[in-house]
């Protein structure tokens, strides 16, 4: 566990805009829209049924990010590489890929089958400090405590012109919104289930585009040079790329 989910009467992590209550547990930004949660964050995954879906989009997510950097020889840190599977569609296209993973038995896992996977917490059980081309977030950025002071985070192991991805469930998605009307129907169960709100490791965090966007200006000299929808009609993407004269 690493601590309870962001106070629901609070300013925007991502805008710094007045968040005022969506429901019980859920608050929104007025601003942006960043939605925060009340829900306890942990280490756990949730991942089952998912495998094709997620190592499709990592296709599309590598894909994409061979058009704005080289991935061969790209130093890349997955972080929360759940089974490795991100890492390796990376190794694949010839980076030099590796991850840090909270969950031990999922790392246990991933070494198992000669990946490259330390154990752990980001970013302080972080043994190997990079520098890095690429830090990317695939369905861990949401499950965050502090998503401002990951990005920071990992924006400090970028090498100049390094790009950080972050794949997210999105707030805009068709499914959630529906699930959100449901919800105020009386119909709860999408909605939770969206947040992922019985599991080990629900969602703290629901960003969009735009959310999102705010939170890298805000808290990082990050410029945002991509962002994509994905194939699960409630995901998105986001790349930014570290600015300044070295960018
Ligand atoms: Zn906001």
């Amino acid at each position: 566990m690493l601590g309870v989910g962001l106070s629901t009467a609070c300013m925007c992590v991502c805008c710094g805009g007045e968040m005022t209550p969506y429901s019980t547990w859920v608050s929104q930004c007025r601003g942006c829209g960043f939605m925060a949660s009340t829900l306890a964050s942990g280490g756990g995954t949730g991942v089952d049924g998912l495998e094709e879906l997620r190592r499709g989009n990592y296709e599309r997510i590598l894909t994409r990010l061979e058009r704005l950097h080289p991935m061969a020889g790209a130093r890349v840190l997955d972080v929360g590489s759940a089974r490795g599977w991100f890492i390796e569609a990376a190794l694949a296209r010839g980076a030099a890929a590796q991850g840090v993973e909270p969950e031990h038995a999922n790392a246990e896992l991933c070494r198992e089958r000669g990946l490259q996977v330390e154990s752990g917490f980001f970013p302080q059980d972080l043994a190997d400090r990079g520098p890095f081309e690429l830090v990317t977030f695939n369905d861990v950025f949401e499950h965050l405590p502090e998503p401002a002071a990951a990005a920071v985070a990992a924006e400090a192991l970028l090498r100049p012109g390094g790009l950080l991805v972050l794949n997210v469930p999105s707030s805009r998605g068709a499914l959630f919104r529906l699930s959100a009307v449901l919800a105020r129907l009386g119909l709860p169960g999408p909605y939770e289930r969206l947040w992922q709100k019985e599991f080990a490791s629900p969602h703290v965090s629901y960003f969009a585009r735009r959310s999102l966007a705010a939170l890298i200006g805000r808290h990082t000299d990050l410029t945002l040079v991509d962002s994509f929808s994905l194939p699960s009609v409630s995901r998105n993407g986001l790349v930014a790329r570290v600015s300044g004269s070295h960018g």
